[in-house]
């Protein structure tokens, strides 16, 4: 892994961009387990989305992530949940396609498959901390710098992101400060989204509050609190 994402920062040059593009539309991906989608998810995409002056964010449940346990409700259920969420939110999107793909959950497959639908535009993975300080157990993460930029989020109580190593000569490689960067090339660079409101909030506490039967309003969306209630669902220690 350390020495292919070295590889990578070789071909950061041929991704920056020359002469004066025209503005590409950017869109951005939050990936994640969703179980349940919760408010800090967001208010995660609404700040990355303004912070970078993205057209859109697409939310995207993952079927079945290679790095954790499998998720306490079905694809159908995370999906139905997070639709509900974001049913009257501007410039948020549900985007189903990782739950149908086979197998564990591959994000490099997953934006060479938008890459291919989307050739023109550029791609913005948004990745909070502790999920960028686990960036190089990804498979194939060096093709994603292809593929994506990439947004670092701030998130209460992760872990600084690793000084040396493979992942940290990566982020300094990457990293960009100009962020009309994100309209004129369409993947390559890594932008730090700092100074957003964070929220406390994890999927984790949300489904242990429901098991031990305490309210989760204003952690999720009312709708979302709505269907979770109704249907009694993470209801039961696991
Ligand atoms: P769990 O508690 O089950 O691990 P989670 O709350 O971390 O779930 P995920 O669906 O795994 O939620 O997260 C999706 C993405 O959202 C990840 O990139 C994660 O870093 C980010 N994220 C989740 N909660 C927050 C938060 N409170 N602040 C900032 N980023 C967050």
């Amino acid at each position: 892994m350390a020495g292919s994402l070295q590889t990578s920062l070789g071909r950061f040059a041929d991704a920056m961009p020359t002469g004066s593009p025209a503005p590409l539309e950017a869109i951005g991906i939050l990936g994640g387990t969703f179980d349940p989608v919760h408010c800090a998810h967001l208010r995660l995409a609404l700040e990355v989305r303004a912070a970078l002056r993205l057209d859109s964010v697409r939310l995207m449940p993952a079927a079945s992530p290679r790095l954790r346990a499998a998720p306490e409700a079905s694809a159908e259920v995370r999906m139905r949940l997070l639709e509900a969420a974001l049913a009257d939110v501007c410039g948020l999107e549900a985007d189903a396609r990782e739950l149908s793909r086979p197998g564990p959950t591959v994000t490099a497959d997953t934006l060479e498959a938008l890459r291919e639908e989307l050739p023109d535009v550029s791609l913005c993975l948004i990745l909070g901390m502790d999920a960028m300080s686990r960036f190089d157990a990804w498979i194939d993460a060096d093709r994603i710098p292809d593929l994506a930029h990439i947004a670092v989020a701030e998130r209460p109580g992760a872990a600084a992101l690793p000084r040396n190593g493979a992942t940290a000569n990566f982020l300094r490689a990457r990293r960009c400060d100009d962020l009309d960067s994100i309209r004129t090339a369409p993947s390559g660079c890594v932008f730090f989204v700092r100074d957003i409101p964070t929220l406390d909030i994890s999927a984790t506490r949300v489904r242990s509050l429901r098991a031990r039967g305490e309210s989760i309003r204003f952690l999720v969306p009312d709708r979302v609190h709505d269907i979770i209630v109704n249907e009694d669902l993470y209801a039961h220690q696991r």
